[in-house]
């Protein structure tokens, strides 16, 4: 049984299916649904689905170039990737994986000698959790996750073609992102066709209001909002998932249940891109499942190299958290003039238009020698 029709558990369903496992996915949603996401893909997900862009059915938005606004200089930078609708895209993939789908709201999971009871009516010998941030598998049966997750807002509306395209920046699926100067979080302005989906994200979720609200302001003030937008923006919903952490990935396969995807918590620690490692994560999982190893899940997760780069990501990030508050104890920081600010800032919006591509960090060992003569390999020794 899979807990959550979202991209990880079709994916781990279709996968378990054609192995010849009779499977259920439990949503608590009739699809398609509605799910909050700006739709980004970047190249990569299409390998784990196996799936070529061509064959999608569904909206579909390339892109080569993308449109960063940080220090109130907005740059474009060459990358690749796409733009979906979450609300195609997921119901395409759930039809896809060929398994039974049973719309029912998962509240009370039990164990009974050698299986699972799932609200009294259910019975599975294995369990996937793949129901997203409050997926009712984690919270009853995994230990609570030691970070705090990240916020956002978003809203996707339908505006028209004309206007969208009278106020974008770039060309139709190029998107406008917003990093925050505080490098906290950024927004998203993406044009899809008659589709407008706009967005927040903060690491901060107490900041997430203020933040959406800001960016708003910027996309309204620099004319790239359509007047036919500015209400609809008011409808926006939050929702909060998880970024990935090394310790997330401590418990979560055991007694013949396993958790995939935001259940788990394995979003980009800069980016927050989480298609893309839950459905790897599905496929492991199913991988396991299948071969009969699904104790060695957890191993296999952590040593493949999206999640060590992940990894590095994290430590990186707690390392220039590290150094710029101890920046600020000892009251150094870099030399400050105009110039240094722009190029610093140049940097940064190239670096963060890089990893919106989905790259994987460059020179991965040089940056692991460093931190590990830095000893910054542990967050808790960040000096
Ligand atoms: C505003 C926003 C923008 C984002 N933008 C991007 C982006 O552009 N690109 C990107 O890669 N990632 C993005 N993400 C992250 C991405 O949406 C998630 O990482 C991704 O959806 C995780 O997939 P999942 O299958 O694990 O969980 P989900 O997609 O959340 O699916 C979980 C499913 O479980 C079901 N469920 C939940 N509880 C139960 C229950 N009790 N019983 C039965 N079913 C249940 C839900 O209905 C849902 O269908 C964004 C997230 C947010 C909030």
């Amino acid at each position: 049984m899979v807990v959550g029709g979202g991209p990880a558990g079709s994916l781990c369903a279709r996968r378990l299916v054609r192995a010849g496992l009779n499977v259920l996915v439990l949503d608590r949603h009739a699809f398609p649904r509605v799910k909050l996401c700006g739709g980004w893909l970047s190249p990569m997900v299409w390998d784990v689905l196996e799936l070529s862009p061509t064959e999608y059915p569904g909206g579909l938005w390339p892109w080569s170039r993308c449109h960063v606004q940080h220090g109130g200089r907005l740059r474009t930078f060459e990358g690749s990737g796409h733009f979906i609708r979450r609300y195609e895209f997921d119901d395409f993939l759930l039809r896809r994986s060929g398994a039974t789908v049973t719309q029912h709201a998962l509240r009370k999971i039990e164990r009974r000698e050698d299986h699972w009871l799932l609200d009294d009516q259910f019975q599975t010998r294995l369990l996937v959790g793949a129901g997203g941030t409050h997926c009712p598998v984690a919270r009853q049966l995994f230990a609570s996750k030691r970070v705090k997750p990240v916020a956002a807002q978003e809203v996707e509306l339908v505006v028209g073609s004309a206007a969208v395209a009278a106020t974008r920046v770039g060309r139709d699926g190029e998107p406008e992102l917003l990093l925050h100067d505080d490098l906290g979080g950024y927004s998203w302005n993406v044009p899809k066709g008659e589709w407008l989906n706009v967005g927040t994200g903060t690491s901060e979720p107490r900041e997430v209001l203020a933040a959406w609200s800001a960016a708003r302001e910027l996309f309204t003030n620099a004319g790239h909002l359509p007047e036919a937008a500015i209400d609809g923006l008011k409808a926006a919903k939050g929702h909060s998932y998880y970024l990935f952490d090394p310790s997330n990935l401590n418990d979560c396969a055991r007694d013949g249940a396993l958790l995939i995807g935001d259940s788990l918590g394995l979003a980009h620690p800069l980016t927050a891109e989480g298609i893309l490692p839950a459905l790897l994560s599905s496929k492991l999982a199913a991988d396991a499942i299948i071969g009969g190893t699904v104790s060695r899940y957890p191993s296999r997760l952590a040593e493949h190299p999206l999640m060590r780069d992940y990894a590095l990501a994290a430590e990186l990030l707690a390392a220039g958290i590290a150094l710029r508050n101890r920046g600020r104890d000892r009251a150094w920081s870099l030399p400050s003039s105009k110039t240094v600010t722009r190029l610093t800032q140049a940097a940064t919006a190239r670096a963060f238009a890089w990893m919106f591509s989905g790259h994987p960090i460059p020179h991965a060992g040089v940056w692991r020698a460093l931190l590990r003569k830095a000893h910054f390999l542990t967050r808790s020794n960040p000096t």
